[in-house]
């Protein structure tokens, strides 16, 4: 006998376009259960009603929606499910922005090592912090060595252990031989360190942590591990590059073009931050860069201290008229505290030299 008001589901599937092997699918996976199985044929019958929400179920799978996921979408009104959709989609896209990264990263790696680089280079380096002129606490730390350059801007309470945690177990690679397994273990490590330092020194809240903007020297790249909104810029020939992506709200609004780089610079948000190594349960993953260094390279890295209140104009002027590293350092730090030094500011430079 036939439901009344019921579909079969060779009728449903005509009307929803979905094959009945796909529906059967949907109710063993508890999608899409049938409005009533008939407990003597087995027979699925299915509601008009349930039209909508099969085409629903199909189009969340193609968007490559987990099941359970899928599951708990259905179960929302409109309004809800359209906000479900939105989450689960933002994190599609960082997460496949940190897939992009890592993939780019790699085929640098593994072009570069093809090439057979006989010119051993060397850092000259120099690294400044200061509290600028309007906050009491310097919640940056910096630092420069033989290998590791780094900068780390803290925030939340426990921000200041939380940056020096991150740049204090990068330090011990200065004191020791490259490990062996190359740059990827040596980043592996570099990046397991900081975050775990950053976590313990931060503590249970997730609202304190620090970015961090590093490189390692290898002999002749430059490794980069960063998160957050320090940058590394680059200067070559003249010319200055930045080679950092900021982890910002500002910086995605700017990707989507919803936001010019000059409004970003006035941005009431613009020190949101979307990444950062922080304290809580929560893991980001650092972007990856490495980087073919040139003799007469030189680079910056800096806090937001810097890049936020000094134009690129600017620093690139510092950077080509200054000689030694020392000297750029402390012209970049006044020339943020000349433009009213409203945070703290962090630079490191390294000239990149023949070895002697
Ligand atoms: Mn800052």
């Amino acid at each position: 006998m036939r439901a009344v008001g019921m579909l079969t589901i060779g009728a449903f599937a005509k009307a929803c376009r979905l094959s009945p092997k796909a529906l059967r699918l949907y109710d063993e996976l508890d999608l899409l259960r049938p409005a009533r199985v008939d407990p003597e044929t087995g027979y699925r019958y299915y509601a008009v009603e349930q039209l909508e929400q099969a085409r629903l179920v199909a189009w969340l799978r193609r968007l490559g929606m987990p099941l359970a996921r899928i599951r708990r979408v259905c179960a929302l009104d409109d309004a809800d499910a359209a906000r479900e959709i939105r989450v689960y989609w933002a994190r599609v896209e960082a997460e496949t922005a940190m897939r992009r990264e890592l993939a780019a990263f790699l085929v640098d790696h593994l072009s570069s090592t093809s090439r057979k680089d006989t010119t051993m280079l060397e850092l000259r380096y120099c690294a400044l912090s200061d509290p600028g002129l309007v906050r009491t606490a310097n919640q940056d730390a910096a630092y420069a060595g033989a290998r590791v350059l780094a900068v780390a801007d803290g925030f939340g309470p426990g921000g200041a252990p939380a940056s020096s945690a991150a740049v204090e177990a990068l330090r011990y690679l200065d004191r020791e031989p490259l490990p062996a397994g190359g740059v990827l273990s040596l980043l592996e490590d570099a990046v397991r360190g900081a975050t775990e330092a950053v976590r313990e020194a931060a503590g249970p809240d997730a609202g304190a942590g620090t970015t961090l903007t590093a490189g390692v020297w290898t002999g002749s790249q430059l490794a980069l591990v960063h998160i957050g909104d320090s940058r590394a810029y680059l200067l070559r020939e003249g010319g200055l590059f930045r080679i950092t992506h900021d982890h910002t709200v500002v910086q995605s609004m700017i990707d989507e073009g919803r936001l010019t780089a000059e409004e970003a610079l006035t941005h009431p948000q613009r020190a949101l931050l979307l990444r950062a190594l922080t304290g809580g349960g929560t893991t980001a993953v650092p972007d990856l860069r490495l980087h073919d260094a040139r003799p007469g390279d030189r680079y910056l890295l800096c806090s937001d201290g810097l890049s936020g209140v000094v134009p690129d104009e600017e620093i690139r002027g510092v950077l080509t008229s200054a000689p030694a590293p020392d000297e750029a350092v402390r012209t970049l730090v006044g020339a943020a505290n000349a433009a009213g030094g409203p945070d703290n500011v962090s630079c490191v430079v390294a000239d990149v030299m023949e070895a002697a």
